[in-house]
């Protein structure tokens, strides 16, 4: 169901008026983690401003260790989905265990599966009926094809809405986070018909370079961007400051892209 072969033409995802695949650019901006009512509203306000359509935000966070901070839950669903609701942006948040596919559902308008959880096999099952579009992460060392099968499990499942994200794989190289695979974009895009987004925050890892892959990711055809900004990166809850920009970086980087494609 992936496949070009058997589905020549572009997928487009619409959510609430929003296109999402072909020609136009979609950029989802907005923290790691959703923190606070006044955090998540500020970013949404200019998120909104800069000219992007999706507000970003994880509630369920998929940290590396358990003492970690997990993100704050439904009650941030909730005050991400206010937020977005208030300034007209569609919004997109992790969901990582089945339990949790109906309350995420509920609150966001577009359900992302993070990089660790790629083949989480009863997840994309779940997903396969959650009514929402998804927008599935790459493994940090899945190759494309476990990628197109872990898409795959999720169309079985009847929903048709689904993107493809590379946001970075493993290598020798530890100067970045990861290594954003920019081949992937084309390879994605010829081998399926699925929009291809790419992340250039945790596929680099480091703020200065977000911008220069942000912009190599759409000359390389990319659908769409998935982008950490936040108001105080320094303080911010998640690891993923370092990596955040600033929302005059986001704003400058969104007016440059404009130039290269036109936005959603
Ligand atoms: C995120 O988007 O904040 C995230 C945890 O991403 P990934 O799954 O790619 O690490
Ligand atoms: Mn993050």
């Amino acid at each position: 169901l992936a496949s070009r072969d058997f589905h020549p033409d572009d997928t487009i995802i619409e959510v609430k008026g929003v296109k999402i695949g072909g020609e136009h650019l979609a950029i989802m901006g907005g923290p790691c983690a959703v923190e606070s009512p006044e955090q998540i509203d500020e970013i949404a306000r200019l998120v909104k401003a800069a000219g992007a359509q999706v507000l970003r935000g994880g509630a369920f966070k998929p940290r590396t260790g358990p003492y970690s901070f997990q993100g704050i839950g439904v009650e941030g669903l909730k005050m991400m989905a206010d937020a977005g609701e208030r300034h007209g942006l569609l919004t997109i948040t992790e969901v990582m265990t089945p339990e949790y596919v109906d309350v995420c559902a509920e609150y966001a308008d577009i359900l992302q599966v993070g990089t660790r959880n790629m083949q989480n096999f009863d997840l994309l099952r779940a997903l396969g009926t959650c009514g929402r579009p998804v927008l599935l992460k790459r493994g940090f060392s899945a190759t494309y094809d476990e990628l197109l099968n872990a898409a795959e499990y999720i169309l079985a499942g009847g929903n048709r809405d689904v993107m493809l994200c590379e946001r970075g794989i493993r290598t020798f190289e530890t100067y970045t986070r990861n290594t954003l695979d920019l081949s992937a974009i084309p390879v994605l895009q010829g081998l399926s018909h699925l929009p291809v987004i790419s992340d250039p925050s945790h596929g680099t890892g480091r703020r200065e370079l977000v911008e220069p892959m942000a912009k190599a990711s759409v000359a390389a055809g990319a659908n769409g961007l998935i982008i950490e900004m936040h108001t105080d990166p320094d303080n911010s809850m998640t690891g993923d400051g370092v990596q955040s920009l600033f929302p005059d970086q986001f704003s400058n980087l969104l007016q440059d892209l404009e130039k290269l494609a036109p936005l959603v």
